[in-house]
């Protein structure tokens, strides 16, 4: 067993904040690293040490530098680092260094990352336990002649997809065999940019799918539950807006059945540390895997605020060698987890929905959070005076609320959203009050089409 005194979290904005928030609950010291355009940000000043890197790279390659963020670790006497999500999170080179370094790296070992971390390889592992995936050609498709073929087989409409992918980047729909080609090379070039690696494989697109998702945690002991699901199907261009839990669309036997298959693919692994098992449902109820993000994700709140077991930490203990059912992490067993209300979250981003969300920069001139019972923030750079600068995601805080029944839930999200007065730069706020005001989320029916398909929701 491993007692860390010093770990460095290697991201910025909120879940750096997170995660200084878990340390210092644990009695650990947190270390944060900042960019030069990260000066005044606010995530710096939550750490208890602080430092510059990246003096003479870009705002992003700072966070980004494997080797000098490890030389760091190793000067200041840190034993463990926190990859939030984003960045390095999913990058297997870098859990390996830490570990050739003697750090911890807190999330699965980078064999399990690089099992799963590619969705063509994800897929093989689903397919070897029997979980159903979405039909496809689970290899790339590495020629034009291939990808006609791929897509044949699958019959339109198809989703070309990148295997490295993350954030919807280089994924296209494609309806007809016209379109193909151009949209191959466009992927293709997409995902060399953000991923480095051009890997495209083909399968069939799903109409008005419903986006669920499994927050599974595992030790070092083979110990693996599941923190049952989340319904993250309000989404824009294939990226979540809002999330919440319990989904409503389900059936108490859905639910069972897909939360089983979550934890046949993290055993299928020997998964440790949290991780979220995703999955698409059609419109007749039957549940793909599609794939496993082996990480801490934005919307792990919802789930955090109906179990009350706190993954973060829990992250950090499993990284110490606690097990799941020892008195500091508390899951007795999968039987022990029972969730009780609901909870939504809402990503506040610095975005114009008036004008294609485009993402508004300057400084905040006025910073008023709601709070009271049910609401949770997890904010970012939100204080007034702070600067948002282009070079980093738009998210500024993470409004999430509980409530006793869904309608609660809804209620108090909105009225902390009201309540939340910002000035100086746009944000998407009076957008996802519209989405909560639809009739289909007060249902809790939305498809992954649902934003696209209201075009009132953008006034
Ligand atoms: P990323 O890793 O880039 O976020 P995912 O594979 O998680 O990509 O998919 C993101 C979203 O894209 C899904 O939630 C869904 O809305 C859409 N999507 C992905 N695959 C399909 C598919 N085969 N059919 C329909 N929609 C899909």
């Amino acid at each position: 067993m491993k007692k860390f005194k010093r770990i460095l979290v290697a991201n910025r904005g909120e879940i750096a904040i997170r995660v200084f928030r878990a340390c210092a609950e644990l009695g650990i010291r947190s270390v944060a690293i900042y960019s030069k355009e990260d000066k005044n940000s606010l995530f710096r000043t939550k750490a208890d040490e602080s430092y510059l890197i990246g003096k003479n790279k870009g705002p992003v390659e700072a966070y980004l530098n494997i080797d000098e963020i490890i030389s760091l670790a190793l000067k200041k006497g840190v034993d463990a680092i926190h990859p939030g999500y984003g960045f390095l999170s999913e990058n297997t080179e870098f859990a390996r260094k830490c570990e050739e370094a003697g750090i911890e790296f807190i999330g699965p070992t980078h064999e399990m990352m690089d099992s799963l971390g590619d969705k063509i390889k994800s897929k093989m592992v689903a397919n070897k336990v029997g979980v159903p995936t979405i039909p496809g050609i689970e290899k790339a498709a590495k020629t034009e002649e291939e990808v006609r073929e791929y897509a044949e087989y699958c019959g339109y409409p198809v989703i070309l997809k990148a295997a490295a992918g993350g954030g919807g980047r280089g994924m296209r729909i494609v309806r007809t065999p016209e379109e193909l080609i151009p949209e191959y090379h466009s992927a293709k070039n997409e995902a060399k940019k953000a991923f480095g690696i051009d890997d495209i494989f083909v399968e069939k697109y799903l109409e008005k799918p419903k986006h669920i998702e499994v927050q599974i945690l595992g030790d070092k002991h083979g110990n693996i539950v599941h923190l049952y699901e989340r319904d993250c199907s309000i989404q824009r261009r294939h990226q979540k807006v809002v999330e919440f839990t319990p989904a409503l669309s389900i059936t108490e036997e859905q639910r069972q059945n897909i939360c089983a298959d979550a934890v046949k693919i993290a055993k299928a692994v020997d998964y440790r540390s949290a991780g979220t098992v995703e999955f698409l449902m059609d419109v007749n109820g039957d549940h793909y895997f599609i794939e496993m993000n082996p990480r801490i994700q934005v919307e792990h709140t919802v789930t955090e605020m109906v179990t009350g077991i706190d993954i973060v930490q829990s992250q950090i203990l499993v990284a110490e060698g606690y097990s799941l059912d020892s008195e500091m992490i508390g899951i007795e067993s999968q039987e022990s987890v029972q969730p009780r209300g609901f909870s939504i979250q809402c990503r506040v981003t610095t975005e114009d929905p008036l004008n294609n969300f485009a993402p508004d920069t300057g400084t905040i001139d006025m910073y008023r959070t709601g709070s009271g019972l049910g609401v949770r923030l997890d904010g970012g750079n939100g204080f007034t005076g702070a600067v948002i600068s282009p070079y980093y995601d738009s998210l500024l805080v993470k409004t999430t609320s509980f409530g006793r029944n869904f309608p609660d839930a809804i209620r108090k999200v909105k009225r902390a959203l009201k309540e939340l007065k910002i000035r100086g730069v746009k944000t998407n706020i009076p957008f996802l009050i519209n989405v909560l005001n639809h009739s289909d989320f007060e249902a809790g029916i939305c498809d992954t089409g649902f934003i696209e398909n209201n075009p009132e929701l953008f006034k």
